[in-house]
């Protein structure tokens, strides 16, 4: 069988936030938090679904570039193993301090640090963006010489790696610490206190941060989250929002080279008053109800739902046709907006329950294409569609209350 076991990282990485959910608790730690738990994993989960459709991709862009324009002619060994190593973290080390140091791409890598704690399930929050962009950066790689089948199994184990540093459960890992970034590194990445910004940018090495001088050891504790934090938890928003501040503060300065200056300049300089701006044009404030707990449990459902499909869609990638592959992506990401709006309580979630029914409808015909099945579909279409106010009105006093 031809199963794609990169699809294991997702139970394994719901094992590892269980495991640190227990531990917390009983060392009577509060370092989970409901919503913004469920937000990160939710993000995490459009990462890998993206990945999915990507790496295949990326994959042929690096044989491009390797049979076209490598430098030199590398072949698999231990040497060649270690060099690529300390090459891709290098990379890493870059890609990521850009990422910190230039506007356009903050703008990407801010998701990662919306997260308003940290712990595995922060880990998990990677933004969608990241597959385009890092893979862009990665393409020094094939031209160095690296054939793209070591690449490629190079990234698996750099992509894995840093889930395991966002942690507040372990603490300092003695000699480690000078070689590797540890969870204590990490934390110091994802604080907000003065003396820990821009610092510590390595991923699987801490030795960059020493060589260029942005390692900070973490010894005041950290606080966590954003300068300012983003108070929402609609999925699109935090994808978006730093991408429609910077807009803004383009559309409103004068003359190209200073668009570009604001593009390519430093986010710790950037107005905050575009990001006011911005979410008085977009992100509508209104009061969540916080007496009803449904809708909590109905985003957790569809949380487990949605994980557990993922999972399957993975593992059995090379048996799902594109077109259903696509329909199921579409689906998971319908959800994904959906529980975003469920958790802030808008009523509009409804219309998405319709769209994903209906995605859920085409797929379903595609497995069972009777006219029997396509005869009761139609008639629950109908039904809905008559009874769709009423239906409404049930549908959002079921999960908000009345
Ligand atoms: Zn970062
Ligand atoms: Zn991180």
């Amino acid at each position: 069988m031809n199963l794609n076991y990169m699809a294991l990282a997702v139970p394994v990485f719901l094992f590892f936030i269980g495991l640190e959910y227990v531990i917390s608790k009983k060392r009577g730690r509060q370092v989970f938090n409901f919503t913004s738990s469920l937000t990160n994993m939710n993000v995490g989960v459009a990462e890998r679904l993206i990945d999915m459709f990507t790496a295949a991709s990326f994959y042929f862009f690096y044989e491009y570039l390797h049979q076209h324009y490598a430098i030199f002619d590398i072949k698999p060994g231990i040497l060649m193993w270690i060099a690529l190593v300390l090459a891709t973290d290098l990379v890493w080390y870059w890609y990521h301090r850009f990422g910190h140091e230039i506007n356009l791409f903050w703008g990407f890598h801010v998701v990662h640090h919306t997260s308003e704690e940290f712990n595995y399930t922060a880990g998990t929050r990677i933004t969608v963006f990241q597959a385009f962009i890092r893979t862009a950066f990665w393409a020094i790689l094939p031209v160095i010489g690296f054939p793209p089948a070591m690449i490629t199994t190079m990234l698996i184990v750099h992509g894995l790696y840093p889930f395991f540093t966002h942690t507040q459960m372990i603490g300092k890992l003695g000699f480690l610490e000078y070689i590797l970034v540890t969870p204590s590194h990490h934390r110091v990445h994802h604080a907000s206190n003065e003396v820990y910004l821009d610092k510590n940018f390595g991923d699987m090495f801490i030795i960059w941060d020493k060589l260029f001088g942005t390692f900070a050891e973490e010894k005041e504790t950290p606080k966590y989250g954003l300068t300012k934090q983003l108070e929402s938890h609609s999925f699109l928003w935090q994808h978006f929002h730093y991408l429609v501040e910077l807009g803004y503060a383009v559309k409103s300065t004068r003359g190209f080279f200073n668009k570009l200056k604001i593009i390519f300049g430093s986010p710790a300089d950037f107005d905050p008053d575009f990001r006011v701006l911005a979410e008085k044009r977009f992100l509508s404030k209104h009061k969540v109800r916080a007496r009803s707990q449904k809708f909590r449990l109905y985003a957790v459902i569809q949380f487990a739902l949605m994980v557990t499909t993922l999972f399957f869609l993975l593992l059995f990638e090379h048996y799902i046709t594109s077109y259903i592959q696509i329909m199921i992506a579409l689906t998971i990401f319908v959800t994904l907006i959906n529980c975003g709006a469920i958790l802030e309580q808008r009523r509009w979630v409804f219309y998405l329950e319709f769209t994903r029914a209906a995605l859920i409808v085409v797929i379903t015909y595609h497995y069972f294409p009777h006219p029997t099945t396509f005869l009761f579909l139609a008639a629950v279409t109908t039904g809905c569609l008559a009874y769709f106010s009423s239906l409404q009105k049930q549908y959002l006093n079921m999960i908000y209350g009345r």
